[in-house]
């Protein structure tokens, strides 16, 4: 079952309009699979979006090809955004389904450079519920990993 079904009305999609050149952007990087330009929000200076180019709405939407252009692409940018920009680190951030903070339903991620207290969070609440959980969590994971 796909996480979020995609009701947007075909071409109407904000990223599909992007890569088709229908709207424009900052880009820094394409190739036949991956598209990378700078987000229109700019969290810290230098933060760019690496999309797939077909429209995907989730990480479980991309082909493996496209999943690992992705991650090639993103290890390029950041790779520049170290050089340009120079910060203190660079977190990826990759959003799926609204309730994983997705906003945009075309697959994407973050290269956001950052800094020593440049006021980012994410609330990471720990549960630690300790060894005999941990073996079921992973044991339910291998019953169904393909
Ligand atoms: P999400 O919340 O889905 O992980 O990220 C969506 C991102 O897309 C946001 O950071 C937002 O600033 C960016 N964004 C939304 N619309 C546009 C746009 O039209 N152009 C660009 N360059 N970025 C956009
Ligand atoms: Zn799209």
């Amino acid at each position: 079952m796909p996480m979020f079904v995609d009701t947007s009305p075909p071409g109407e999609c904000i990223f599909c309009r992007l890569v088709a050149g229908q709207i424009p952007s900052a880009k820094v990087y394409e190739d036949e699979l991956t598209i990378a330009f700078m987000d229109i929000g700019q969290v810290n200076p230098g933060h760019v979006l690496v999309a797939a180019k077909r429209h995907a709405v989730t990480l479980l939407d991309l082909t493996p090809e496209e999943a690992g252009a992705v991650m090639r692409t993103a290890q390029r940018v950041a790779a520049a955004v170290q050089k340009a920009f120079d910060p203190d680190g660079i977190s990826l951030f990759q959003a799926n389904g609204a309730a994983g903070g997705q906003t945009v339903f075309h697959f994407h991620l973050h290269v956001l450079p950052r800094h020593e207290n440049d006021g980012v969070s994410l609330g990471w609440p720990r549960k630690e519920p300790g060894p005999e959980a941990l073996a079921g969590y992973a044991q339910r994971l291998r019953e169904v990993l393909q």
